[in-house]
């Protein structure tokens, strides 16, 4: 067989024909499947089996398709997929320790995966420790030989600093350690993760992989033995699957997620350029951008610079507000990946939660805005976002 490139993956992998040969997968919206006979019951039942169904939280043809897809993207064994990103997170998490584990985490988290690990996993007895993301030395010495997981977003929200992916790995192996990365800024188009040492790569689905503002969803990408022996049974009795329809509409966005992500990418870059110097922007923040401190590792880690740019404004709460509001075709909004422009505003909104302490060390403030690139003609993006600087 051929060795297929990613776009041919991202059209064709995981697909599953019923009798009829249709050409777009089907949509297999039912709860359960009958059984030919008592004995196929009870023999499923006893040895699942991946290509033979008997209820939707454990499996679905259309979910399997998009899971299916997402581990040939990856380059791993085998996946499976979840109702929203933090379901991934969460049954990649529990499923994998209990009482008396240590995990290591970068301390940039987004707030959902923050609140499970630093609230939720004591509570169940397992001991956690954080790390400045970017120290390496850091990481040699809170990782031991007793760390299980160490947990990492490849690219922190919304400040863009970039984990070393290939060095934390290395570090992590040889003490024996999981290693679990939220790889949603990177998105699966620009992402070497795997080949980099990550063991376990989770997306949130609802951003590049829906990409079009529509559903949530979630996957976890893994060995078969990690997601079929620990993951698997772990989800279906706790409930977190897909949706057939969602797993859909997934489907038919990863045939267009390498056109999308592209464009978007190429949009950021040159918005990014093209702000650089404005007199009321102080800083911009994109990690395909020369001034990017990690500028090297972005080309080495990733084949694009992402979608989403974090812009540091010249002025306070005040004026940042109202160059958001000033905004004619860029929505306020706090999704990320989609077809249409988006910004946040972190302090005030998904970051609103933190201490000022906390807030201090992200280096989030009151003139900081990310803003997630869409599909529509950059031209139009540029002169949106310099009436708006100018208007305030
Ligand atoms: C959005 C997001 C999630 C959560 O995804 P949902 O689909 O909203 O549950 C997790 N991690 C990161 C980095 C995200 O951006």
């Amino acid at each position: 067989m051929q060795k297929l490139s990613p776009q041919t993956i991202a059209v064709h992998s995981g697909t599953k024909r019923s009798q009829y040969n249709e050409m777009s997968e089907a949509i297999f919206l039912t709860q359960s499947f009958k059984y030919k006979t008592a004995e196929q019951a009870e023999d499923l039942f006893l040895n699942p089996k991946k290509e033979e169904f008997g209820y939707s939280r454990y499996e679905n043809p259309t979910v399997r398709m998009f899971e299916e897809r997402m581990a040939a993207i990856e380059k791993t064994e085998d996946a499976y997929a979840t109702a929203t990103g933090m379901a991934a997170v969460h049954g990649a998490l529990f499923s994998i320790l209990k009482a008396g584990d240590h995990l290591v985490a970068s301390r940039a988290l987004f707030g959902s995966c923050l609140y499970i690990i630093e609230e939720l996993l004591p509570r169940f007895g397992v001991e956690i420790s954080f790390v400045d993301g970017i120290d390496l030395d850091d990481w040699e010495s809170s990782i031991t030989t007793n760390t299980k997981v160490v947990f990492v977003e490849t690219i922190s929200n919304p400040t863009l600093e970039i984990i070393d992916l290939a060095a934390v790995s290395e570090i992590a192996h040889r003490k024996g350690a999981l290693v679990i990365v939220d790889n949603v800024f990177t998105t699966p188009v620009f992402s070497l993760a795997s080949s980099l040492g990550a063991d376990v790569i989770i997306y949130s689905a609802t951003k590049h992989i829906d990409g079009q503002g529509r559903c949530l969803g979630g996957v976890i990408c893994g060995t078969e033995e990690f997601i079929q022996k620990v993951v698997l049974p772990f989800m279906k009795h706790t409930g977190g699957s897909l949706s057939p329809f969602n797993a859909w509409i997934l489907l038919k966005s990863l045939e267009t997620i390498n056109l999308r992500c592209r464009t978007q990418a190429e949009s950021a870059l040159k918005i990014a350029k093209s702000l650089e110097k404005h007199p009321k922007i102080k800083k911009i923040t994109y990690p395909y951008l020369k001034t990017h401190t990690q500028y090297s590792l972005a080309k080495k880690q990733m084949t694009g610079g992402g979608t989403v740019i974090a812009i540091e404004l010249v002025g306070n709460k005040k004026t940042t507000f109202s160059f958001l509001n000033n905004l004619k075709i860029i929505s306020i909004s706090n999704n990320l990946g989609d077809s249409r422009s988006l910004i946040t505003h972190p302090a005030t909104t998904t970051h609103q939660r933190l201490s000022i302490d906390q807030k201090k060390y992200l280096g989030i403030n009151d003139g900081l805005v990310r803003l997630s690139v869409g599909l529509e003609d950059v031209k139009d993006l540029v002169v949106d976002l310099k009436q708006s600087l100018t208007a305030v």
